[in-house]
């Protein structure tokens, strides 16, 4: 599928990152969406507003996050390696950094009532987390799929009086809430704000979220210049949807000597047809409104996906990675479920850190090029902590007799 136009002159901010991203949605969400940017743009440059959200990601939610020098799993491997720690921001993982800028923003502009859409949870409970603190009203769409698989944060979002509802149509799983969230959101978008997870959807979206998560790679750039003096010669970072990747690279990207990789999902491997690598088998089409490399048939069918880490199993990338991609800033690998059971039990053996099993698809691209790597100073993204993943950690090493 080709691109065909949107109406770019009625946004202010550039709707395209090179030849993706774009907004293809149904003409009762333009007016939604263009209020959403001005009120995005204009706040981004309002000092009571970044102040603000920096005050709660300082004193709520533990900014700036450490960058811890692995000593032991750099010397296992040959490869000088520090890791970025998101996992230990509250919640355990990137996403409040996301969730406290748009639930900031919404309030600011006026809407009580917050929709989100969730897979295995995280960015629910990052979300009814926000709207916890903030005094909003927060609805959380989740498959009964994956509310079925993913119980306990189910119950942390309703503890923290979210509303879960539960999508029984299509596959029952992330791609399907995003079609009902979006469809409430074009139901009542006088009242309500929809909290979108990633660096997806139609702008702004893609790049108001990565403005919230650039914070991680700014601190990472200043605090590994500071410890050792030099940048790294490698940054890398899972890629889901692909905020944590962009929030580590966009540092990053004028630094020439830098290079930036992105791991995707290889589930049981690429030639498998079972995995989540969009670049490695996908081709470019429109989901939920951008345009963007995909997982689809050849009559343009949206494909399952599958990978052991639920926050990485989405059959669409992120546009600003697409066009990084396409003009040779970023590569982007994979590793599979084993890549990644291997980098969750290296980190957890060598440093006493149980990384998320998203994280530890970066970790584990790492051990795999070790030799690659070699002598080289690598940053990678510690996306999230592992407690909530310890149930499917378990079942693999059975699997696999250990
Ligand atoms: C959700 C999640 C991801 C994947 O999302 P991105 O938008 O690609 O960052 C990665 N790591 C953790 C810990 C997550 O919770």
């Amino acid at each position: 599928m080709t691109p065909t136009p949107d109406s770019p002159a009625t946004f202010r901010a550039p709707t395209r990152f090179g030849d993706f991203g774009g907004v293809f949605a149904p003409e009762t969400l333009m007016a939604p969406l263009q209020e959403l940017e001005r009120a995005w743009l204009e706040l981004r440059a309002d000092a009571s507003f970044t102040d603000e959200l920096e005050g709660l990601l300082e004193h709520y939610a533990g900014r700036p996050t450490p960058l811890t020098h692995v000593r032991r799993f750099s010397e296992r491997i040959g490869v000088e390696v520090w890791l970025k720690r998101e996992d230990l921001l509250h919640t355990g993982a990137h996403k409040l950094n996301n969730t406290l800028g748009q639930c900031l923003l919404a309030q600011r502009m006026g809407k009580r009532r917050i929709l989100a859409e969730t897979g295995a949870g995280q960015h629910g409970v990052a979300t009814a987390t926000a709207c916890a603190l903030l005094g909003l009203e927060c609805t959380v769409y989740m498959g009964a799929v994956d509310a079925a698989r993913q119980r306990p944060n189910l119950l942390r979002m309703e503890l923290l009086g979210a509303r879960v509802h539960i999508v029984e149509h299509g596959q029952r799983t992330l791609k399907d809430a995003i079609n009902e969230a979006l469809r409430a959101w074009v139901g009542e978008p006088e009242t309500t704000h929809y909290v979108l997870g990633s660096v997806l959807g139609p702008h702004p979206f893609p790049s108001m979220v990565a403005d919230f998560q650039e914070v991680i790679g700014r601190e990472a750039r200043a605090q590994v210049l500071e410890r050792r003096g030099a940048l790294p010669d490698v940054a890398v970072a899972c890629v889901g949807g692909g905020s944590n990747a962009i929030g580590l690279f966009r540092a990053f990207v004028p630094d020439a000597s830098v290079a930036l990789v992105g791991v995707e999902a290889g589930g049981e491997g690429p030639a498998t047809g079972k995995h989540a690598a969009r670049f490695a088998g996908g081709t470019p089409g429109v989901l939920h409104g951008c345009y963007t490399w995909l997982l689809q048939d050849a009559d343009g069918q949206i494909e399952d996906t599958h990978s052991v880490s639920a926050g990485l199993d989405y059959p669409a990338v992120g546009p600003e990675h697409a066009a990084l991609r396409a003009r040779g800033r970023a590569r982007y690998e994979w590793a599979d479920d084993d890549d990644a059971l291997r980098g969750f039990e290296a980190l957890a053996e060598l440093e006493g850190i149980l990384a998320a099993l998203e994280s530890s698809h970066a970790l584990g691209w790492v051990l795999r090029e070790c030799e690659s790597l070699a002598g080289q100073c690598v940053l990678i993204n510690l996306s999230g902590r592992g407690d909530k993943d310890l149930d499917t950690i378990a079942a693999l090493r059975a699997e696999r007799g250990r």
